[in-house]
Parts: structure tokens; C-alpha cells; sequence
């Protein structure tokens, strides 16, 4: 392949880089594989050479063929993967995965697309197909459930043809069911709702989160805000914003509550329990806690509808001392129900 699709080297690898990832984010894919892929494309799955690295007892081998597990080596280069990219619509053979570094690996599956006039619908099977060889690999280490080459292909395909029927129906969904996701609506009776949100402040490197927990009438019923110095990672702070509305949920005693959140990353991770390293602990927090409730929904919001918790951590993020005021904040949320 020719070194201009490689992104480590030459002037103008910025841009490159820029271009790189720009592309990335506009595959259009379920929430749950774009944060597989982001993963996959940071070097940042759990694969076995990785967990080696902070645990020297922990096997780096690759379980389907005894090599050390890397993420090229698990998606591309073992027997098992190999045979499924052979196998699959896209027709690769495992030759062609000749860099080293996943990101132009994944550069060298896309160059044969190129020109193809289904392009973006075969990006997209490529997504789904690496993701069910990750599933694949997780069947057979945590469950001893082996698939084999053909039945992992078909299963991504049957993923993939089901994502795409639900997209076109979107397309054709009334515009009462957008509506619905803009504006903050009340929970049902006897449950609360709990909406999360955070600011950054890049500048001084700090974030703050705040939790607003509403009832079926929209009254609130408690509040939490803090101000966290040294966070400024959005989504690390809005990972712990969801965290902070469990604990409080907790500390409450709330039996049941819908959590409610903008940031779509997050509830993904939270609902398929997975998400990218930088949050993984996070997530695995929010999702023992959400055991402890009756009955926990985690739910997506547009920006509008979780406007009272996105003003209440940007209120909290510019007065440094009105996370330790409970007076000042009682006034700010009373201020707030009489706008
Ligand atoms: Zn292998």
C-alpha cells in the first residue's frame, strides 16, 4: 500500500489524522459498535496482550490459535478471523492486513471499497462483522460457546439487516416521536426521574456534574451538584454525573426512577454494560448500583429536555462556592420551577 495512507508519518499527518477520525464518526452505526469501533481504532479493547500488560499472570494468548492476542491479531491476522473475512461479502483475504498498527489496518480493509457503488453499506457490514468477531471471542472464552466461521458471518448479517430495516423505518416514523425526546416529561406516578448533566470549565482544567430529581408532578424532590477539580474528560464527567444520580437515587431510598441523560455515549454503555476504557469502571459502577432500585430506566434526552441539570452544572462550574451552599442552591432550583 502506498505510505499516504499511513497516518503516523509525513507533514501533513494532522490533517490526516483530522480526516481519519472525521471519517470514522460519520459511519453510520448503532451508538454500541461506534464505541466498539472508537475502541478498537484507540487500541483500547480488553484483548488479552492488554490485560497481560497490567496483569503479568493474566495469558496474552490467543485462545482460538495460542499466538499472543493483539487487536490486529484477533480481527485480521488468526486463522479465525481470517476465515471469516474470506467467507464474508467483502471477500479479504488476511494478506492484505500487512500494517501494524490498527489504524492502517483498518485504512487497508477499507482501500478495496474504494470505488464500490454499495461502499457505505459494506463499511458497515465491516463494522458488524468485526464486532461479532469480538462476540465470537467472548462466547468462547467466557462461555465456551464456539461459532463457527459461517454461523459468526451469519449473525453479523443478520445484525447488520436488522439495523438497516430499523433505520429505514425511522426515516418513515411521524414527527410526534422526535418531539417526544426534545422536551422533559414527567415520570409516572411514584417514580422519579433523575436527570444528569455536566460542565467543563478547559480553561482550569475542571468539570462539575449535577443531578435534578423530579417527580410526577415536575416538582423537585432533591438535587445534588459538585465541582470536580482535575476532571475535564466530557465523558468521564458525564459518566460520573450518571453515577452521582444512583447514589442519590440511594440515599434517598427511591425504589423506582428513570434516569435520564444528553449524553448518548453514556446511556449506551450503560445499557449494553460496555463502553470505552477511559469510562469502563464507571460504567461497571453505575450499572452494580442500578441492582440496588426496584425498577431503574436509563434513558436519552435531547440537550432541550435536560436543560434543568446542563443550567444547574454550568451554575455550579462558574461559583465555586455554590456547591457547598445548599441555601444558595435551594434558591437557584425554586428560581428555576418559576421560570
Ligand atoms: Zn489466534
Amino acid at each position: 500500500m502506498s505510505s499516504s495512507h499511513h497516518l503516523n508519518a509525513g507533514s501533513s499527518s494532522q490533517v490526516a489524522v483530522e480526516v481519519f477520525w472525521k471519517s470514522v464518526w460519520k459511519i453510520h452505526l448503532p451508538p454500541k459498535l461506534k464505541i466498539f469501533l472508537w475502541s478498537l481504532l484507540h487500541d483500547k479493547l480488553p484483548t488479552n496482550d492488554l490485560i497481560h500488560a497490567r496483569l503479568p499472570h493474566f495469558d496474552p494468548n490467543c485462545r482460538f490459535c495460542g499466538e499472543v492476542e493483539n487487536v490486529k491479531h484477533l480481527l485480521f491476522s488468526c486463522h479465525h478471523a481470517a476465515s471469516i473475512w474470506i467467507d464474508s461479502p467483502l471477500r479479504l483475504r488476511s494478506s492484505l492486513f500487512q500494517a501494524l498498527d490498527i489504524k492502517d489496518c483498518w485504512l487497508e480493509l477499507l482501500s478495496p471499497l474504494k470505488d464500490h457503488f454499495d461502499r457505505q453499506n459494506l463499511i458497515q457490514i465491516a463494522v458488524f462483522i468485526m464486532w461479532h468477531i469480538w462476540k465470537s471471542r467472548n462466547a468462547f472464552i467466557f462461555q465456551n460457546i464456539r461459532h463457527n466461521p459461517a454461523e459468526t458471518i451469519a449473525l453479523a448479517l443478520q445484525h447488520h439487516e436488522e439495523f438497516a430495516n430499523v433505520e429505514s423505518l425511522q426515516i418513515r416514523a411521524p414527527v410526534e416521536s422526535i418531539d417526544h425526546a426534545v422536551l422533559w416529561t414527567p415520570p409516572p406516578q411514584h417514580c422519579i426521574k433523575l436527570n444528569f448533566d455536566a460542565a467543563i470549565d478547559r480553561l482550569r482544567q475542571r468539570g462539575s456534574i449535577a443531578v435534578i430529581a423530579r417527580n410526577w408532578e415536575g416538582k423537585p424532590v432533591d438535587w445534588c451538584c459538585k465541582v470536580l477539580d482535575s476532571i475535564w474528560d466530557p465523558l468521564v464527567l458525564e459518566g460520573l454525573a450518571c453515577r452521582e444520580a444512583m447514589l442519590l437515587g440511594i440515599s434517598r431510598n427511591f425504589h423506582s426512577m428513570m434516569v435520564e441523560g444528553d449524553s448518548l455515549m453514556i446511556i449506551e454503555a450503560v445499557s449494553n454494560n460496555m463502553a470505552p476504557l477511559s469510562i469502563q469502571s464507571i460504567i461497571q459502577d453505575v450499572c452494580q448500583l442500578a441492582n440496588r432500585f426496584n425498577l431503574v430506566s436509563f434513558s436519552h434526552v435531547k440537550r432541550s429536555g435536560n436543560q434543568f441539570a446542563h443550567d444547574l452544572a454550568a451554575h455550579t462550574l462558574r461559583d465555586p462556592s455554590f456547591s457547598c451552599n445548599r441555601v444558595a442552591q435551594q434558591q437557584f432550583v425554586l428560581d428555576y420551577m418559576l421560570i
